[in-house]
């Protein structure tokens, strides 16, 4: 891997890593928040159902005391002792619900005051009626009227209305504080919430991005390899690889192109080591490039020009033509390769090519063997004579002796 790749690599590693740690963190604190802000909203709900609890207990404090007043005022009027009933029944029960004020207000010392305030009134006041009944069960009835002209009870009725009203008050009012406290923190958890997933979904979106990017450089960095191992980093032509896989290729198609002729021209350049043994290796190197460019020329598109060894190029045609056209193509190589020769060394090295053809299905019957016969042609070429070109065929008969030539 180039160190550029594998820099840019460890860096996106690092970005993910920190990206990741980053969205565990803001979730983990996210998660933290609602769970706090989900307590606080429980709590708030369960003030509101202890203010509800004070404020029924309290309307039952003075219900209960409006019932032992009644049944007192009727004993009073009447002297009807079934009022006596109410009036006890009355005095019974709001023991009961002081009693129970007193433990729903718990915990707070402010109700907890008004509420022995009440506690207080209403034993006074309790006081007050069980003494005017007593004086009518005595027979001293004026005496009752008396006391209940001083008004006295009255006041006592507007102490305990004061507190209660202090109290209901208080706790309208935490009622109040609750449910305003709830639906705002209801509405700032949406809201974060809100925050949070746009803040996750853009993390997402850049850890995608840059996913991606690897992926894309990876890819680029594969195809260069796959390029690079399929050409001649000399000439840039496609390398004896690739070349093996575009006769593979093609013998894969002959099924759907039965009537195809493929022809396999080898080329081998004349006289090639002396430009390096005399000039060196960099000019041979460049004389190659220089062949490589001019055969490109020569050629077709859709013919495969391979280098494939030192001063050996191949020329597969996948629609060759007959043997006139074969021949008129080798002689056009050879004298493509003779004019680049004398111009770049102006006729100093007699630079040349042979060339050997071999060609599918009439000279040799599998596509495999395309190579090897026109390799060994290209020998029988090179000893007839050099800048010259041979046929090779395959015998079937012998397969020993691969190579039969034709000129
Ligand atoms: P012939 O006419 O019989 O083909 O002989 P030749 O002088 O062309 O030499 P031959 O084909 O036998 O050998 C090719 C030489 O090419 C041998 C090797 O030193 C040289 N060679 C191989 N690869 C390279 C290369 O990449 N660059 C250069 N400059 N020379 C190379
Ligand atoms: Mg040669």
């Amino acid at each position: 891997m180039p160190a550029r790749l594998y820099k840019a690599a460890s860096a996106d590693r690092w970005r993910f890593i920190v990206l990741y740690l980053f969205m565990t963190f803001g979730l983990l604190i996210a998660a933290g928040l609602f769970l706090h802000e989900a307590r606080v909203i429980i709590s708030d709900s369960l003030l509101d159902e202890d203010a509800v609890a004070v404020l029924s207990q309290a309307n039952r404090v003075l219900h209960d005391l409006e019932n032992a007043e009644t049944g007192q005022r009727g004993y009073l009027l009447t002297g009807d002792e079934s009022y006596l009933q109410p009036y006890r029944q009355g005095v019974r029960d709001l023991d009961d619900s002081v009693l129970r004020l007193h433990r729903v207000v718990a915990g707070d010392e402010l109700s907890e005051a008004l509420v022995d305030a009440v506690e207080h009134v209403k034993t006074d006041k309790i006081s007050e009626l069980a003494q005017t009944v007593e004086l009518v069960r005595t027979g001293h009835s004026n005496d009752a009227l008396t006391l209940i002209r001083t008004n006295e009870g009255e006041r006592y009725m507007d102490a305990l209305r004061d507190d209660m009203g202090q109290l209901l008050d208080r706790w309208q009012q935490k009622r109040k504080a609750a449910a305003r406290d709830a639906h705002e923190r209801l509405v700032f958890g949406t809201a974060a919430l809100a925050v949070v997933a746009v803040l996750v979904g853009c993390l997402m979106i850049y850890t995608l991005h840059i996913q991606r990017r690897a992926f894309a450089k990876v890819h680029a960095w594969s195809a260069a390899l796959d390029r690079e191992a399929a050409h001649d980093p000399l000439t840039g032509l496609p390398n004896r690889r690739r070349l093996l896989s575009a006769i593979d290729a093609l013998n894969a198609q002959l099924h759907f192109a039965p009537e195809r002729r493929i022809a396999l021209l080898f080329l081998d350049i004349d006289g090639f080591k002396s430009v390096n043994d005399t000039l060196g290796h960099s000019a041979g190197d460049a004389l190659l490039r220089r062949l490589a460019d001019a055969l490109r020329e020569a050629t077709r598109q859709s013919d495969v020009l391979a280098r494939v060894g030192g001063d050996e190029f191949v020329l597969l045609a996948p629609d060759c033509g007959d043997d006139a056209q074969l021949r008129e193509l080798s002689e056009r190589l050879i004298r493509c390769v003779r004019v680049v020769g004398e111009r770049e060394f102006d006729g100093r090295f007699e630079i040349g090519v042979s060339i050997g053809i071999a060609t599918f299905p009439d000279r040799v019957q599998s596509v495999e063997k395309l190579l090897d016969v026109a390799d060994a042609a290209m020998y029988v070429a090179k000893r007839g004579g050099r800048s010259t070109w041979s046929f090779g065929v395959l015998s079937e008969q012998h397969p020993s002796n691969v190579v039969r030539l034709k000129r």
